[in-house]
């Protein structure tokens, strides 16, 4: 990808807009769970506060109604905690598109984007004022990519200067490099509730990777696909089609695609829940599979022990819950010990990946989920098309 890179810009003196991903989970005391995403923002904010510019910070934070101001979507937890990290106050500005005051070598977080009317509409008169904020626009938000929106997509457009802040640059290039030319066998694993939240990317992945593994609910679709009862567990019957048309494609191809022949079941979702392991041919109308068990697993570990490359977003099971949680440690253990080279992304893979101890291990983690599925197949990112897009005018 050919955009301008934070780096390659004279930061003195100027109004500099960054669009970091600081859209963190919250746990239940309404304290931030897990700070990857503001951590991997620091080197962006830094850079531009040391080299003496006016910051301003700006991101979303989950799915506020536009148009109105709703506490529970405040980025202020947010800004107590970047303050914290760059052991420097950094205060929230509420009502802020029509210009807000910072002193140079200071930062200020913008409140929620998605709170204005527009943002996600991306709304030229919003993208103008956005831009009329600032002398450059940087855009370090990899998780928002692939989102044309006002702060990501219409800004740049309009912005004096524009370039890629240092996350950006680094996903790009680290993405880039395992999936030009990975070294094979190619594994990807794809977990998580939904086979449509997830279904072109499986569709894609099933035309390039040598097996696939899929897990969590996705899973369950298959299995009904090849005509296993699945009682009343999580599954789109709608989508047993497309789930056959992905099995097929792979196994025409000579890749596996191996499904659960043992599972972890309980008849009620709860954390208390008993954890039963069955086979796949003993489970009753009542049933929910909520984990792969340990046969699958050990078969899973063969087919990652082998691979030269590994890409993999989604758990394989409720991995919240501790007796849910085996198929996805195992799977983790494995990616962790594999001498292939390993990519990981997406809330809850990184949450996963945190739970089970090898962060480490991975050697890639992506802050991004969905800008990251779209990356692996194929896709333009419309906020980095635009980067590049105005890379080139100015060249
Ligand atoms: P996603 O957001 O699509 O990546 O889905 C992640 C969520 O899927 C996690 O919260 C898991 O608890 C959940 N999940 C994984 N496996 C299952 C399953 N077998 N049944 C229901 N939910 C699941």
């Amino acid at each position: 990808m050919k955009f301008k890179t934070l780096d390659e810009l004279n930061l003195t003196g100027k109004r500099v807009l960054v669009r970091s991903d600081l859209n963190v989970p919250f746990g239940d005391n309404h304290e931030i769970s897990d700070d990857t995403r503001i951590k991997a923002s620091l080197p962006a904010i830094r850079h531009a506060i040391s080299s003496g510019a006016a910051v301003m910070i700006m991101s979303h934070l989950g799915r506020p109604k536009a148009g109105t101001y709703q506490e529970e979507f405040s980025l202020a937890p947010v800004a107590k905690h970047l303050s914290e990290l760059l052991g420097t106050k950094v205060p929230i500005a509420r009502d802020w598109v029509s210009g807000v005051d910072v002193d140079l070598g200071h930062a200020v977080l913008l409140e929620n984007c998605r709170m204005n009317l527009g943002e996600t509409e991306n709304d030229d008169v919003l993208a103008k004022k956005m831009a009329h904020l600032c002398d450059v626009f940087v855009n370090d938000a990899f998780g928002a990519a692939h989102r044309a929106h006002a702060s990501t997509h219409g800004v740049a457009k309009y912005a004096e200067e524009c370039c890629a802040g240092p996350l950006v640059a680094k996903e790009v290039s680290a993405l880039t490099k395992a999936l030009a030319s990975p070294a094979k066998p190619l594994v990807a694993i794809v977990g998580g509730a939904k086979v449509s939240t997830k279904l072109t990317i499986l569709l894609e992945l099933a035309k390039k990777v040598d097996h696939l593994i899929v897990g969590g609910g996705i899973a369950n679709t298959f299995l009904l696909a090849k005509g296993k009862n699945i009682g009343g567990s999580l599954a789109e019957k709608d989508l047993v089609q497309e789930a056959r048309a992905v099995i097929d494609q792979i196994e025409s191809r000579g890749g596996k695609i191996p499904l659960p022949n043992d599972v972890v079941c309980a008849t009620v979702f709860d954390q208390d829940a008993e954890g039963t392991k069955k086979y796949i041919d003993e489970i009753n109308n009542d049933d929910m599979i909520l984990d792969f068990g340990p046969e699958t697993m050990s078969e899973i570990a063969k087919l990652i022990k082998q691979a030269g490359t590994i890409v993999w977003n989604g758990p394989l099971g409720v991995f919240e819950f501790d007796q849910f949680a085996g198929g996805t440690r195992e799977l983790s253990k494995s990616i962790a010990q594999s001498t292939g080279f390993s990519l990981a992304g997406g809330g809850d893979t990184i949450a996963a990946v945190t739970k089970f101890g090898v962060t480490d291990k991975i050697n890639y983690i992506s802050t991004a989920g969905g800008a990251f599925l779209e990356f692996l197949e194929g896709k333009k990112l419309p906020a980095l098309d635009m980067l590049e897009k105005r890379a080139i005018e100015t060249k």
